[in-house]
């Protein structure tokens, strides 16, 4: 562990998660997933950029038929709105629609999203995240598939960028509250 350079950054407090235990997370959900959807049409739809490293894992941990497609939003002013960057480009009508996405905080992005792929007809739409951070939820966001809880902090890692650094860290790390003021 001690191997990866972000141990030693002074911007870094302490590892949350280690890869062993995203690792068993990755295969609880995949093993639910491929059980839940069993014979059904299923395409997993990543968030970019954060999602796209959850979503390599996960989506070798489900053992069935599915498709992979990808959506860049942004958010942009205080964070309440948000807008399609990078559109699907499949269509996605009459197919199980599963949102992959690496952490839930307000819950704005996903409500956004749920909503406009719920009104392109797909036979369902549901939210799979990795990390819920419960403490500043502003939308309620039904979440069928979530792997950890965690507490008020800022993580990086595993996809998650602090200005676009530390992303591909294997595990999901504490940045310093002095860095986020
Ligand atoms: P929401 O719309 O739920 O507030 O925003 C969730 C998105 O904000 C996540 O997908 C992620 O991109 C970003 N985000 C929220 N909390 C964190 C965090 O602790 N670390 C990082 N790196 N990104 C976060
Ligand atoms: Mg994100």
């Amino acid at each position: 562990m001690s191997a990866y350079y972000a141990i030693h950054d002074p911007l870094i407090e302490r590892v949350l998660l280690t890869e062993d235990e995203i690792a068993t997370v990755c295969s609880t959900l995949g093993a639910r997933i491929s059980a839940d959807y069993r014979g059904k049409p299923l395409t997993l739809v990543a968030l970019l950029r954060g999602g796209l490293v959850f979503l390599a894992d996960l989506c070798r941990n489900i053992d069935l038929d599915l498709t992979l497609d990808f959506m860049a939003i942004s958010s942009y002013g205080t964070g309440e709105a948000v807008r399609i960057v990078k559109d699907l480009d499949d269509d996605v009508a009459g197919r199980h629609v599963l949102v992959v996405e690496d952490l839930v905080d307000t819950g704005l992005t996903l409500h956004y999203i749920v909503n406009v792929l719920a009104g392109r007809s797909p036979a369902s739409v549901a939210v799979c995240t990795l990390l819920d951070r419960r403490a500043r939820r502003i939308a309620d966001v039904p979440i069928a598939y979530r792997g950890l809880e965690i507490p008020d902090v800022f993580v990086v890692g595993y996809g998650l960028d602090l200005g676009g650094r530390y992303r591909n860290l294997p595990y999901i790390a504490v940045v310093r509250d002095e860095v986020m003021g």
